[in-house]
């Protein structure tokens, strides 16, 4: 039998999990500057934790992966981390202790899309989910965060692109808008473009097979049909980024293929040769009916999410090196069986003091254990043959300055310790 991995899905090799641990580190450590606590739910939901009445979009109606268990429970592995989050602070009533109740979660989702550059079946997001206040001062932080953020990696280039959809008033009005355009042109779009006018005429600006009709070039922007309640608020979330210096742009075409957004919302698009659509680094918005469709009071909520994937190809394009703490202070090179056991010894005393160190398990030749040990990239190699061992005493050799030195074997981590201190 030949195993292999399920199409659209990778794999983190050992020589490269660094580059997830050292974003993930990165991460943790920006949203801590913004007090925000990670919160971790589960990969797999009840079916209507994500299919709900509303939802209509093709991340839903046609990419997830549904099944039932063996109890006949309808499950689905989560395709996106909001309905999660939502979900679990309705259940645990987070908002009777918190009024705003700010959260971050990294993990994988799943969603059955054609693979390509960029896009998996199985995918990595980092999200942020500020949930209970309605305040145009917090769309701009959210915003502002996931700016910094991007800054804060190193990324040039990279643009936010930000919209409003308005209050349900204004986006209900656009909604007519938008079906009073596209009525006379419905027989020329695509099947699913002609239910879309129906369920949601705003998935139809997203359509990737009509995205050149007249007509949905030409559509009416949301910025058209506001009311002043709402464009009131988008200015004060404009006046927030601008008093922080935010370099955003107005996108008037933005309106983002999930339903449930209002008001703000925005994308973080990159501008890397080659990428085309993967380009797109991240998104989000504000929404107002998610927390009530899952059970929970009239609270509003906005958030965005990055893809991890994207995040690392684009710092790869960068030249971005992530810090790779993994590599070896020591390694260890011995030649029999009876070394070995004083090498394990010697490997406990180093790992005691903290001293990062490994050693080579095969009998295989000096030369041999040598590439494995500057593979690691270790600082040091402790050598340790018969001749040594007869004397009681190990070789310790700098792999930067060549310099070897002979160091009693119980001396070893004292003097190991006082050349890593210089
Ligand atoms: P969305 O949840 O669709 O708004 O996507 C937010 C971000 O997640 C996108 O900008 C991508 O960076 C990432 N993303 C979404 N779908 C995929 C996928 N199938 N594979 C890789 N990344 C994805």
């Amino acid at each position: 039998m030949s195993a292999n991995k399920v199409k659209g899905t990778y794999d983190v090799l050992p020589n490269e999990s660094y580059k997830w641990i050292s974003l993930e580190a990165k991460i943790r450590e920006v949203l801590s500057l913004y007090n925000i606590k990670e919160m971790r739910t589960p990969m797999m939901e009840y079916s209507n934790v994500f299919h709900r009445d509303s939802e209509g979009s093709d991340m839903v109606t046609k990419e997830t992966y549904d099944f039932v268990d063996r109890s006949n429970r309808a499950l689905t592995l989560r395709p996106e981390g909001t309905a999660g989050v939502i979900r679990s602070y309705v259940e645990n009533k987070l908002y009777a202790t918190q009024e705003l109740e700010k959260v971050y979660y990294i993990g994988p989702n799943f969603r059955y899309e054609r693979p390509q550059k960029g896009r998996y079946r199985q995918f990595s997001q980092f999200g942020v989910e500020a949930i209970g206040t309605v305040d145009p001062a917090l769309d701009a932080e959210i915003i502002i965060l996931a700016y910094d953020f991007i800054k804060r990696l190193g990324l040039k280039g990279v643009k936010v692109r930000v919209n409003t959809l308005g209050d349900q008033e204004s986006r209900d009005k656009y909604q007519e808008a938008l079906v009073k355009h596209f009525t006379p042109h419905i027989d020329e779009l695509c099947d699913d473009c002609k239910n879309r006018i129906h369920k949601n005429p705003l998935r139809i600006l997203d359509c990737k097979i009509d995205d050149k009709h007249k007509s949905v070039i030409n559509a009416p922007t949301p910025i058209d049909l506001l009311n002043e309640e709402s464009i009131a608020y988008f200015n004060e979330v404009k006046e927030n980024l601008e008093s922080c210096g935010i370099n955003y742009e107005l996108a008037p075409k933005l309106v983002r293929g999930l339903d449930y957004y209002s008001h703000t919302v925005f994308e973080i698009e990159a501008d890397i040769k080659g990428f085309g659509a993967a380009n797109v680094l991240g998104g989000g918005g504000r929404y107002q009916k998610l927390v009530s469709e899952l059970g929970g009071p009239d609270l509003g909520g906005i958030g965005f999410a990055f893809g991890m994937e994207r995040l690392l190809m684009a710092l790869e394009a960068n030249e971005i090196e992530l810090s790779n703490d993994l590599d070896l202070d020591c390694y260890v090179i011995t030649f029999n069986k009876a070394l070995k056991k004083i090498g394990t010894k010697i490997l406990y005393d180093l790992r005691n003091e903290n001293i990062v160190s490994d050693m080579n398990y095969t009998d295989k030749s000096f030369k041999g254990q040598l590439k494995q040990a500057l593979r690691y990239h270790a600082s040091y190699l402790i050598i340790l043959g018969d001749d040594e061992y007869k004397k009681g005493v190990v070789g310790i050799k700098d792999t930067k300055t060549e310099i070897q030195e002979e160091v009693k074997i119980e001396n070893i981590t004292a003097y190991l310790k006082e050349k890593m201190e210089k």
